[in-house]
């Protein structure tokens, strides 16, 4: 089913999961995908290695996911790929039932040697897909605190309208630790025309290092009532202490987003099942559900 007939009918709770090296095996994923799904997901979206190193896994995990019953969203990257290679593989993912791609521009992998590919911009993917797969579900990314490179928020909110307009079917947001910037980007994205629903990307605190590592290297902040629990729980003998405040941090931020009328609650899982059952066990969101 289109995410996008979904998010028509109210809210949606969504998990993201990355698949494994080339090298490694799918089983512990499988069993992770089977462990989330007891919270029913209205989809589970699955990442596209930079420059489409690991795309096979990517396939296998989103037919997988449409045998097991569950919706996948397929993650695709523009980075040096031409027109024909990208509609190859949305072909793949069609005839494996995918029917919701995140039309991405991606990032060059380091030490790229390869072309730019056909589409410098994800509008330009988004505007191909949409004229060649006329019926599939577009995503595109959102930046509520702004892309990396992006030499300003005006620019890139005028980017983002331009995804709409070149057919997409709704947004999902870089992770975010800060609700209030949520609200003031959802505020500035309506008044620049951006009508699509808005999906928030909730990035799980577990581990101190790695929480800190990814907020900065997306460009993204950390509240004080983060960084108080980060800075609280800063020694090694404390990393079971700060994932338990993490954790009830993260259900409370769902919690937050949700009272500020989101249209989707999407949790990066990093393949974290036990922890990210918690979490939603925490947020109240699947109550009936026991982890
Ligand atoms: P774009 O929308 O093209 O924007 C990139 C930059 O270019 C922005 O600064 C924008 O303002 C600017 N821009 C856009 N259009 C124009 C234009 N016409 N002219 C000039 N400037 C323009 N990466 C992966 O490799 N694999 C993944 O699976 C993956 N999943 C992701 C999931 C989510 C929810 C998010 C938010 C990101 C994900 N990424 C992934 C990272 C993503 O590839 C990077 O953030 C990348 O730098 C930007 O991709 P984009 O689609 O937002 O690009």
């Amino acid at each position: 089913m289109k995410i996008s007939e979904r998010l028509a009918r109210g809210m949606t709770f969504s998990f993201e999961v990355f698949p494994p090296k080339n090298d490694q095996s799918l089983e512990p994923l499988l069993e992770t995908l089977e462990r989330l799904k007891v919270f029913r997901p209205d989809f589970v979206s699955v990442t596209y290695g930079a420059g489409g190193t690991n795309r096979g896994r990517s396939l296998e995990i989103c037919r997988a996911l449409v045998l097991g019953g569950t919706d996948p969203l397929a993650h695709l990257t523009a980075i040096g790929t031409g027109r024909e290679e990208i509609r190859a593989i949305v072909k793949e993912y069609a005839d494996a039932g995918v029917e919701n791609i995140l039309a991405l521009r991606g990032d060059f992998p380091p030490g790229w040697e390869g072309t730019r590919g056909d589409f410098a911009h994800a509008g330009a993917l988004t505007a191909f897909l949409r004229a060649e797969f006329g019926g599939l579900c577009i995503a595109v990314a959102g930046y509520p605190e702004k892309h990396l490179e992006a030499p300003a928020f005006e620019s890139d909110i005028a980017h983002l309208r331009a995804k709409q307009d070149a057919g997409a079917s709704f947004i999902t947001l870089q992770l975010c630790h800060d609700v209030d910037a949520y609200v003031r980007y959802r505020d500035r994205i309506r008044r620049a025309g951006v009508r699509l629903p808005v999906i928030a990307g909730i990035m799980p605190v577990l581990a101190r290092e790695g929480i800190i590592k990814m907020t900065l290297a997306n460009g993204c902040s950390i509240p004080a009532e983060l960084a108080a629990i980060l800075g609280a729980y800063a020694r090694p003998d404390q990393a079971e202490d700060l994932k338990k405040a993490g954790m009830a941090y993260t259900a409370a931020q769902m919690r937050r987003f949700i009272a500020e009328g989101i249209d989707g609650i999407h949790i990066f899982t990093l393949n974290r099942w036990e922890a990210v059952s918690e979490i939603v066990a925490l947020s109240g969101l699947r109550a009936h559900v026991m982890p």
